[in-house]
């Protein structure tokens, strides 16, 4: 047996991770994959199953997902279009909010899904007209499955509303937090890696999106002033003008809008933890989810702060742009989408995938992952080809293959087509690292050296009180998942709490990570959130004290 292991690695045997792109990924999906060394999969020359990442825009099969194996990962969760549709969500939310109260539930603006609710809207609407001193609310309509701006309609007056479609019609904030005149919303993304159990990484870079012209409720129908698609306002005619206050184009970074907020004294600090809360209430509103491992999720959170910085949700964008219209783009998504594949946390034996070490015998070992107890023999053939491969990947002669699938290394035995047409880009990889000043570290040791910053000092408005003070036990994530999931750390099997600017927000206690264990106990982890924002406005009123404190001895 260990002639046949010797035999193997002196083969020493490279293999990059290999991707898969359905039509219409966005290009920069293909260039961060590259960069990294990976290969594009070809169905004329590699079998079905020898791929590593499959990323699509449209939902998977779920026989896609039935027939994953242990070293792939597809970038979409079924039904997580649950949330994704306007309509969907507003009725989520209204059932949450029905359950668990509006104290925790009131950060969607209040909606009503078009026509089922035409009734209960012209009720709301008359109550409000009729209401002495009451100034009307302004309405924004929204077609129900449509984006980036289309179809959308603000009115004040219901002779206004005019539609065609299913639509929802929201309560329209009409004090939104502006920067000098211009309105403004967030683009958060989100990374869920498990509905079951729920696991929710929130992105710490992201993008701020801005109208080109002021905000001025006596011209709704200036789509320039009112709505903060790219897609709208990069056709503006103050789009490349230079704006006060703002600058040319429409977008900046959150580390950006982070500065101009503590310039102004605000606590950006609480306002990301109340963001952090809307995404973990909003995701629990969808779950169960049918169960499926080995995929994920990025989700793009549409944020808006009014005057008074409290964040509302907008809605939920299934596959967020990935287009680069501007810099801050290319600076923003391309280390986002690099990061995401840092969070998929390939291992060594994922570069070998299906067959390649056909003829491997190896019997009575234990998988990295299996648990305590599981036998070589009973596992699914897709297992037993990679534990053939751990056994060899274990081998210290077997550690460049993944640092070449990750583009670092150049060394290549193999003289076969398929391998020598994937040599790693090196070059590339090592620009990439410069442009975006990387330490030049394996990816393993860069998180891990990122998870001990987040027990260390804060630096980010990501680390709160509720991620510094928890650590799940092991094995609790082992018992409903074939393979043990790929979002746990290999040192100790708990989910890894950073990753690269992907900061994990859920679970975030232990009581949390309880509730979530068998199926979700929406109730237990409510009351947890409860007992969190209790704390968090405590925190809030001591901080305000000190800085009153201080002021008035100065
Ligand atoms: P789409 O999917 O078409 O982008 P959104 O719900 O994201 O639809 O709305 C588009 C834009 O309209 C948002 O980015 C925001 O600027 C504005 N908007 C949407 N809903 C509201 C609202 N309730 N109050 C204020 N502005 C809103």
């Amino acid at each position: 047996m260990e002639m046949i292991a010797d035999d193997y690695d002196t083969r020493a045997i490279l293999r990059p991770l290999v991707f898969r792109l359905h039509e219409n990924v966005p290009a920069i999906v293909r260039e961060v994959l590259l960069e990294r060394g990976w290969t594009e999969f070809d169905k004329k020359e590699q079998d079905d199953a020898d791929w590593n990442l499959y990323w699509r825009n449209s939902p998977f099969r779920m026989t896609d997902h039935h027939s994953i194996k242990p070293w792939q990962r597809l970038n979409h969760y079924p039904e997580a279009v649950r949330i994704t549709r306007k309509d969907y969500l507003a009725r989520h939310l209204k059932r949450m909010k029905g359950a668990y109260g509006s104290a925790l539930y009131e950060f969607s603006p209040v909606a009503f899904i078009m026509p089922n609710d035409y009734v209960k809207f012209i009720t709301e609407y008359s109550k409000e007209r009729q209401s002495v001193g009451r100034r009307p609310s302004y309405w924004i309509c929204k077609p129900v499955d449509l984006s980036r701006g289309r179809g959308i309609l603000i009115f004040q007056d219901i002779k206004d509303l005019v539609y065609d479609c299913a639509v929802i019609v929201q309560k329209y904030i009409s004090n939104p937090l502006l920067i000098s005149g211009y309105k403004l919303d967030l683009r958060l993304y989100v990374c869920v890696t498990s509905f079951c159990p729920l696991t929710i990484y929130t992105y710490e870079e992201g993008l701020v999106r801005f109208a080109t012209e002021k905000f001025d409720l006596s011209s709704l129908d200036n789509v320039y002033a009112h709505l903060t698609n790219t897609s709208i306002n990069k056709y503006g005619a103050s789009y490349k003008k230079y704006k006060e206050g703002i600058g040319r184009g429409c977008k900046w970074t959150f580390s950006k809008f982070r500065s101009y907020l503590r310039i102004f004294g605000v606590d950006d600090v609480l306002l990301w933890q109340k963001i952090n809360n809307i995404v973990i209430l909003t995701l629990l509103a969808v779950t169960p989810l049918p169960v499926a491992s080995n995929c994920f999720e990025l989700f793009g959170f549409d944020i808006l702060i009014d005057d008074k910085f409290k964040p509302w949700l907008l809605e939920v964008n299934y596959n967020p742009a990935l287009c680069l219209d501007c810099s801050i783009d290319d600076t923003v998504k391309r280390k986002l989408l690099h990061d995401i594949v840092e969070l998929l946390n390939y291992k060594q034996i994922d570069a070998f995938r299906q067959n390649q070490v056909a003829g491997i015998k190896v019997e009575g070992r234990r998988m990295p992952w299996s648990t305590a107890g599981e036998s070589a023999t009973q596992e699914t053939p897709g297992l037993l080809t990679c534990r053939k491969v751990a056994k060899c990947a274990s081998a210290p002669s077997v550690q460049p293959a993944l640092q070449a699938a990750r583009g670092s290394v150049c060394k290549v035995a193999t003289p076969s087509k398929k391998i020598s047409r994937a040599h790693p880009r090196k070059t590339l990889t090592s620009q990439l690292r410069e442009r975006m000043n990387m330490p030049k570290i394996p990816s393993q040791g860069k998180a891990e050296a990122k998870n001990k910053q987040l027990s260390g000092a804060g630096r980010s408005p990501h680390k709160s009180a509720q991620l510094s003070h928890w650590f799940p036990t092991p094995d609790f994530y082992n018992y409903e998942f074939t393979t043990r999931p790929y979002f746990l750390s290999d040192k100790d099997q708990r989910p890894i709490p950073r990753v690269g600017d992907f900061v994990l927000i859920f679970p975030f206690n232990e009581a949390a990570l309880q509730a979530s264990r068998d199926g979700t106990d929406v109730k237990s982890i409510i009351k947890e959130i409860n007992k969190l924002v209790s704390k968090q406005l405590i925190s809030k009123k001591q901080n305000t004290k000190k800085r009153v404190g201080y002021l008035t001895s100065v």
